[in-house]
């Protein structure tokens, strides 16, 4: 229950074991189009240009930049957390000049901010910013983030590695140009793979393109001879077959889900596991209104030796929770219910475990009020 990799269930973990078959099987071709077709269904979108890339959620992140930013560009990036300043990085290694907007850790992105930066900064192309950042538990408006980009001619870069089957993602409406995810978070699926959807005008705008993207491997022009499809796809790099069999199962595990039920789920398990930690007088580090539901940042109560009980968590009771990032290391710890471990057996014993650790510490919390708080809120 930390912040990633979240559980894999048996289902995934069996397609992970199928044999392994050629990259240019033509079962495989078939497996990738139906990859294709359900990632579509997962961003929401009728982009053609969706695909999974053969590396982690860092390397979605880095693929959207290398593609989009040209030297000299200018790209508007907002910082609430961590993942925005490893945007910061990417735009500058691609010659770029980041200009930073930025919130404090545990808040939104603020719209309003943003429409200052773009008319301070007429000449900014794109806008890059984190729906859901892991590091602190704090949801943004992507749809408003997005229609500041459009309505002043940028392209937008949206990471929703941790919010993609968690929250809403909504590609298509929101207008996103080049949107990124990850497979480790809300798909539980095995880690390593990044979900990537680019827009008709974040592809013109690579087609436009005067200088050759400078990572090879992430060149999407080159990606597309093996992922474009028409029967034509030709070898660029011998794709992890057996984690894209994983991929494929834990996709059609959601649409046999649907995507809005496990929107209801995660924010259902999420409301019982707010009324327990409250019950047992723990508080909350984000507002209820930017809470994200599969990752949960809880203050850490004065006098809690956080490092020891995180430890006696996962040695006495083999439960892993995170601990705070960045600014927040030490002050808050980050509770995942995401996709898989999204249930309501997760909701207890995590609470349990939690008050039974508190209290040997001799933590001042309200014993016995947890588990009922959480069941009246699940229902049961
Ligand atoms: C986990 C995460 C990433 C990085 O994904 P990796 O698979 O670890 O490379 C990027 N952005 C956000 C918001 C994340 O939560």
């Amino acid at each position: 229950m930390g912040p990633g990799p979240s559980d894999v269930s048996a289902r995934v973990l069996g397609a992970l074991s199928r044999p392994t078959i050629g990259h240019l099987d033509p079962l495989f071709l078939q497996l990738m189009d139906e990859i294709k077709a359900l990632l579509q269904y997962a961003f929401q979108t009728k982009n053609p240009l969706t695909l999974p890339i053969s590396a982690p959620g860092s390397a979605g992140m880095e693929a959207c930049f290398a593609n989009l930013v040209s030297p000299g560009d200018t790209v508007i990036v907002c910082q609430n957390g961590v993942f925005g300043g490893r945007m910061k990085e990417n735009v500058e290694r691609c010659g770029g000049t980041a200009v930073m907007v930025q919130d404090e850790w545990g808040r939104s992105v603020d719209p309003a901010k943003v429409e200052s930066a773009f008319i301070a900064h007429p000449e900014a192309s794109i806008l890059a910013f984190v729906h859901a950042e892991t590091s602190t538990g704090a949801s943004s408006d992507a749809a408003a983030l997005c229609e500041l980009a459009t309505r002043h001619g940028a392209l937008s870069i949206v990471d929703t590695v941790t919010s993609l089957a968690g929250i809403e993602v909504a590609v298509d409406r929101w207008q996103a140009d080049a949107v990124y995810s990850g497979t480790q978070k809300c798909l539980s699926c095995v880690p390593g793979i990044s979900p990537v959807t680019f827009s008709e005008r974040a592809v013109a705008r690579i087609n436009q393109r005067t200088h050759k993207v400078q990572s090879w491997f992430l060149d999407m022009q080159l990606v597309m001879e093996y992922w474009g499809g028409d029967g034509k796809r030709a070898y660029h790099h011998t794709a992890p077959v057996n984690d894209l069999y994983a991929l494929h199962e834990a996709l059609l595990i959601l649409q046999e889900e649907g995507l809005e039920a496990s929107h209801a789920r995660h924010l259902h398990n999420h409301q019982a596991l707010v009324a327990g930690l409250e019950a047992m007088g723990l508080a909350m580090a984000v507002d209820a209104a930017h809470r994200l539901p599969q990752l949960n940042s809880v203050t850490i109560p004065q006098g809690v030796d956080d490092a020891a009980l995180r430890s006696a968590l996962l040695n006495e009771f083999d439960l892993e929770i995170g601990a705070g990032l960045g600014a927040l290391a030490g002050k808050t710890w980050r509770i995942g219910l995401m996709g898989f471990a999204s249930n309501e057996r997760n909701v207890l014993y995590c609470l349990q475990a939690l008050e039974a650790v508190l209290q040997s510490q001799g933590a001042p919390i309200c014993a016995g009020q947890a588990l009922p708080a959480a069941r009246a809120a699940l229902g049961q």
